[in-house]
């Protein structure tokens, strides 16, 4: 198998009318952890492809349009946003998270980079120290691939980029250099939901795992608990994650439960249903696949702006969370996470 693998690398290099560059000899090197095909970012440098994709990338920081806000300001020269993110990546930490779904936890825990600032801004946010005020400390790209490696060495399964959006093309620089130093482990964007089809195209064949949020599916709601209304949230998350479907398709896990590639989304159960959990499940079912990972979540607690609207101002019932669970049962969604399903027992024990 594994032979098979590099005889089709080394056919993509000769095709291409290059002899064995650097980039193919990493790619032959990096087949993954249990002998799994490395990951996807390793093929697209095999075939000569990255550094096109990250000048790409770099030029829309000169007129900013990674996300929906489409603000258009020269990040190279300074200035901001909407995210208020500057022109260099700023990171709050990086280091093994034990908290994500188990298939990206394994026993060496998912690779998480916290990057700072965010293009959505709820106002629930459970991280608001860092994603609306910006704590973190700005790095260059040298340093970004260099934390990667770290989390490499430390055993991590995954580079799990926690809001990634607005320094993506920072990422993929730093994801190169970390690369032809032997960077081997599968991407993760683990991203809020707010992004372009066109930036998420611009990751075919470099992302391995999307782990988007679909966080409400009203257009009312996202104008609402989102700081300066995003109101056409549903629709730019439901086209982006329909595209990261397309690239990836179903999670695919190792014979270890390690996930490989694939799709993971992400669904916070709020207050009064407010976040529009029955449109979501019939959404998944109907647009994506009923095998499509899914974790439906309970732990939404009142943080930051969240005390001054009154419907979303307390924890959620065991009833709110059961009746989305069955919801999702109903849907005919048949890969929900298995942590989900235990609170779902809980929950059900306590509301009867
Ligand atoms: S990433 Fe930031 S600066 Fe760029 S379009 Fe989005 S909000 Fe605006």
């Amino acid at each position: 198998m594994k032979t098979a693998r590099r005889n089709f690398i080394k056919g993509l290099c000769f095709s291409a009318g290059s002899l064995l560059t650097k980039g193919c000899a990493n790619a032959l090197e990096h087949e993954g952890e249990s002998g799994a095909p490395g990951p996807a970012y390793a093929r697209l440098e095999a075939r000569g492809d990255l550094v096109e994709r990250i000048a790409q990338a770099y030029k829309k920081l000169e007129k900013c349009d990674l996300c929906p806000h489409r603000c258009g300001a020269n990040r190279l020269d300074g200035e901001k946003g909407f995210c208020s993110a500057p022109g260099r990546a700023v990171v709050y930490s990086h280091s093994p998270h034990f908290g994500e779904e188990l298939p990206l936890v394994g026993r060496g825990g998912s690779g998480t980079i916290f990057f700072s600032n965010c293009n959505l801004r709820c106002v629930f946010c459970q991280n608001w120290p860092i994603a609306h005020l910006g704590r973190g400390r700005e790095v260059d790209d040298e340093s970004l691939a260099d934390m990667m490696l770290n989390l490499q060495r430390r055993g991590c399964h995954n580079i799990n980029l926690v809001t990634p959006t607005h320094v993506m093309p920072h990422i993929l620089s730093a994801m190169r250099i970390a690369l032809k130093k032997g960077l081997n482990l599968p991407l993760c964007y683990n991203t809020g939901g707010y992004e372009t089809v066109e930036n998420i195209r611009l990751l075919d064949g470099i992302v391995d795992i999307y782990l988007p949020d679909l966080k409400f599916m009203g257009r009312e709601e996202s104008a609402r608990y989102v700081v300066q209304g995003v109101g056409d949230y549903p629709e730019m998350a439901q086209q982006a994650i329909v595209e990261m479907h397309r690239q990836v398709g179903e999670l695919v896990v190792d014979d270890r439960g390690i996930a490989r590639r694939g799709l993971m989304v992400r669904h916070l159960v709020m207050p009064n249903h407010v976040a529009g959990t029955r449109e979501f499940v019939d959404w998944v079912a109907r647009n994506l696949s009923r095998d499509t990972y899914v974790n439906i979540m309970p732990q939404y607690r009142v943080e930051h702006m969240a005390f001054d609207y009154e419907e979303i101002a307390r924890a959620i019932t065991s009833r709110e969370y059961v009746e989305a669970m069955e919801w999702a049962k109903k849907a005919g969604l048949r890969n929900l996470d298995k942590r989900s399903l235990s609170h779902l027992e809980i929950h059900r024990r306590r509301a009867s």
